[in-house]
């Protein structure tokens, strides 16, 4: 897990934690964090790195995700990392499955949400129970906007509720260098400006029609691909 100084996160998201309590509660108490940034902007790898470093400190979290990149139940990064989760679905609730895992005996101190775009608006509200209720901290990541450029409804609820919102500093470009802004659905090699809000692109297929590519708000708005991409081959698509 070395070599992951490039994430220029803010401070407060990788420091070291705040002194533990007697009964390992944090002592400011916990917290509902968010981080959002576009696609590829490392979002799975701090996901991973926050586990990793909590884990260091003697604290126990469950790792969760909604439509990984690898269609699995883990949450992958493009840098290689990888690491086991719990596939969320409309249905689950985050407390009863904290409350379970507790009767069962596991210990659980915090909560880690990847994709939690993907989640529903109850969801969001359970996060929040957790910290308030149970004094268990939840560290979310996922998009802010979708293919056309609106807030998904569980980021939204996450930006209106999290103690903390984090934008993530690591720099993703669009083609034409500008600081990359937008995820957009490019279907048969052209920007879609309607449809599903979730459609997951084909990470698989070469000959994939769906896939996702972050623009400037500029060449967004403009539906501007760049000279390498227009009506080319999409490489893949993937949703980060
Ligand atoms: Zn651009």
């Amino acid at each position: 897990m070395r070599g992951l100084g490039f994430l220029a996160v803010t401070t407060s998201a990788l420091s070291p934690l705040c002194m533990a309590a007697g009964d390992r509660r944090l002592r400011d108490g916990a917290a509902l964090k968010f981080f959002w940034g576009p696609m590829d902007c490392g979002k799975s790898t701090l996901a991973l790195q926050m586990h990793y470093n909590h884990s260091r400190q003697g604290r126990a979290g469950l790792v969760l995700t909604r439509n990984d990149r690898s269609h699995a139940a883990r949450v992958t990064t493009r840098i290689g990392l990888a690491h086991e989760a719990i596939e969320v679905t409309d249905e689950l609730n985050l407390v009863e499955l904290v409350r379970q895992r507790w009767a069962a005996g596991e210990r659980l101190d915090y909560v880690i949400c990847d994709e939690a775009c993907f989640y529903t608006v109850a969801q969001v509200e359970q996060m929040a129970d957790l910290v308030d209720v149970h004094d268990v901290d939840v560290f979310a990541f996922g998009l802010a906007t979708d293919f056309r450029a609106e807030l998904f409804p569980a980021s939204r609820r996450l930006f209106e509720l999290a103690d903390e919102v984090s934008r993530l500093q690591v720099e993703v470009l669009c083609w034409c260098g500008r600081l990359g802004q937008l995820n957009a659905r490019v279907v048969a090699g052209v920007v879609a400006r309607e449809g599903e809000q979730v459609v997951i692109g084909d990470t698989s297929s070469g000959t994939a029609d769906v896939r996702y590519q972050v623009l400037c708000r500029r060449h967004y708005r403009a539906g501007d691909l760049g000279p390498a991409r227009q009506g080319g081959a999409p490489p893949d698509g993937e949703v980060d």
